[in-house]
């Protein structure tokens, strides 16, 4: 791609649209700066359901449902463009250097910012032992951009939610793939005619073998050996590990400093993924604390470039 097909560049990307990542896209919208909200799938899901929320300040007894509805209604009052897509990975623009910024993989699109804000929320699940140490190498967060290496081959398919229907219907239906469903949530799964389903397995562990990626599974299947030529995984977050490099964690959480910059300069983070307490009112702050860090961290760079 050269840079006249170069998708333009945000002054910052968001990832994540809950609380913490409504609240940085607004406040770097307020600040005059160009934002892009890059959602998953179902943005706000950790907060969108019927549960009551009774301790954030100024709403009294609301539910996660209207707290959702109100922060999309905040998000599109102040035109910040949402992409409801899982942003799969994230890496270093130009030649890498602080301020070339960085481009971010969601879907089949690719957009670019010059800063990145992380509200990612807290991976629940975990991931799968050796999922991380895979990653690229037969272990996949992403059809749109590695479907196409299997064609005609097998896959095994884990799946958090409804979700991972849609993808691995699509590796079947488009590239012919032989996938086995690893459901890890229950519903009545809407899957393409000839996806196998493998209900009441748990994965829990990926290694390398001759031939290619061997699930171990426990739960009713505990013991059978499951081989394919890849795994692809579904959830609704990507660990942040798995996002970009050199990021640093304690436990579930990444490493931030006092103005919630990670350990990659010019990536930030907020919310539950920066560490306990995970409460909505926490997340919004950070999100505004970490927005704001964000832009002055634009507003340093632009002012050494010009000699300022
Ligand atoms: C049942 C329940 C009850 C709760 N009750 C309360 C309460 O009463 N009071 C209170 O203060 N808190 C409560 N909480 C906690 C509160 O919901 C969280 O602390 C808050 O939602 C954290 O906000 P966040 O933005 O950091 O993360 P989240 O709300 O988890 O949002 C993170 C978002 O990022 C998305 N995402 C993750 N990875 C990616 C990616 N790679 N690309 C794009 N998007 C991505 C996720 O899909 C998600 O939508 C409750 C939580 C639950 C589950």
């Amino acid at each position: 791609m050269n840079e006249t097909t170069m998708p333009p560049r945000y002054d910052v990307a968001v990832v994540g649209a809950g609380p913490a990542g409504a609240s940085a896209a607004i406040n770097v919208k307020n600040r005059g700066r160009s934002v892009v909200l890059l959602a998953g799938q179902i943005p706000f899901s950790h907060i969108s359901g019927p549960h009551l929320i009774a301790n954030f300040a100024g709403f009294g007894e609301t539910t996660g449902e209207e707290l959702a509805a109100a922060l999309g209604r905040h998000l599109s009052a102040v035109e910040v463009p949402v992409v409801t897509e899982k942003v799969t990975r994230i890496v270093r623009d130009g030649a890498g250097e602080p301020t070339d910024g960085f481009v971010l993989f969601a879907g089949d699109e690719i957009h670019r910012a010059r800063s990145v804000v992380l509200a990612t929320g807290v991976l629940l699940e975990g991931s799968i032992e050796g999922e991380e140490d895979l990653l690229g190498q037969g272990v996949s967060y992403c059809v749109t951009c590695d479907g196409r290496l299997f064609a005609g081959r097998r896959v095994v398919f884990i799946s958090y939610g409804p979700p991972g229907e849609d993808e691995a219907s699509e590796l079947a239906d488009a590239f012919g793939v032989e996938v086995t469903y690893l459901p890890q949530y229950q519903a009545d799964y809407r899957l393409a005619a000839g996806v196998r389903v493998l209900e009441g397995s748990r994965p829990e562990r990926l290694a390398r073998v001759d031939g290619g990626v061997q699930v171990t599974l426990g739960g009713g299947r505990a013991g059978e050996p499951l081989v394919a030529d890849a795994v692809f995984v579904s959830r609704e977050a990507v660990a942040p590990t798995a996002l970009l490099d050199g990021l640093e964690t304690d436990g579930p959480h990444l490493v931030v400093d006092g103005r919630l910059q990670t350990t990659v300069p010019g990536v930030f983070a907020a919310g539950d993924c920066t560490g306990e307490p995970y409460q909505v009112a926490k997340a919004v702050g950070q999100g505004q604390v970490a927005a704001l860090a964000a832009v002055r961290l634009l507003r340093e760079q632009t002012e050494v470039v010009a000699g300022v």
